[in-house]
């Protein structure tokens, strides 16, 4: 059973990743898969430094600067997801087999229906949160400002638009307790417990 987990920055997915890990799951982050896969000297990293020589540093990827051109621009955004989608994936499948059999397995997609990741999994789950709500968590979190947080949100699918497309949605606009429960019940719905 493969669970595809998204939701916009903010929403807590990271969050409930943690939670559904604490249920039982084993969880692939994306998002180190991503950065896995630029690791220096990696295919990954030489495709990302001829497209864009000004992001590498020290021989390294500063991971903020190539953040900014690639969430300011839909072309290099979809160049860079096209350059890193299948290392991604081909990590993920390895990373997928270190799980126990039976083992319900939750990958984390932070651009899970954009990027057609839906497709290689069983059940999608949308952690869905109001956009203030989001934007405070944010500022907290990154230390970015709301202008940033909303050229990220911009970067990402309406969240109307992933809402019809999810099988489960976890609505995070409470305290951490009420998304726990709520987690708890789309974890056995989805896994089918
Ligand atoms: P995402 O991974 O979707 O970007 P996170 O799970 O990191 O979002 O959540 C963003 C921030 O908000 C984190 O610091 C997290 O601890 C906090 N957070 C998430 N859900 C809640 C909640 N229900 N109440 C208070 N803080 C929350």
């Amino acid at each position: 059973m493969r669970i595809g987990l998204t939701g916009g920055i903010g929403s807590g997915k990271s969050a409930v990743a943690k939670l559904f890990e604490e249920f039982g799951a084993f969880v692939i982050d994306t998002d180190a898969l991503a950065a896995e896969a630029a690791a220096p000297n990696t295919d990954g990293f030489l495709a990302i430094a001829h497209e864009w020589p000004e992001v590498v540093r020290y021989g390294m990827l500063d991971r903020a600067a190539l953040a900014e051109i690639v969430f300011a621009d839909r072309v290099a955004r979809e160049r860079l997801n096209a350059i890193l989608h299948p290392h991604v994936r081909r990590l993920a499948a390895e990373r997928e087999r270190l799980a126990r059999p039976g083992q319900p397995i939750v990958h984390v997609v932070p651009l899970l229906f954009e990027t057609g990741y839906d497709r290689l999994v069983d059940r999608s789950v949308l952690v869905f949160a109001p956009e203030a709500a989001r934007i405070a968590r944010v500022v907290a979190r990154d230390g970015i400002d709301e202008q940033g947080v909303r050229a990220r949100m911009a970067a990402q699918l309406d969240p109307e638009q992933a809402r019809a497309r999810a099988d489960a949605i976890i609505e995070n606009d409470a305290d951490p307790a009420t998304l726990r429960a709520r987690a708890h019940q789309v974890y056995d719905q989805v896994t089918g417990v």
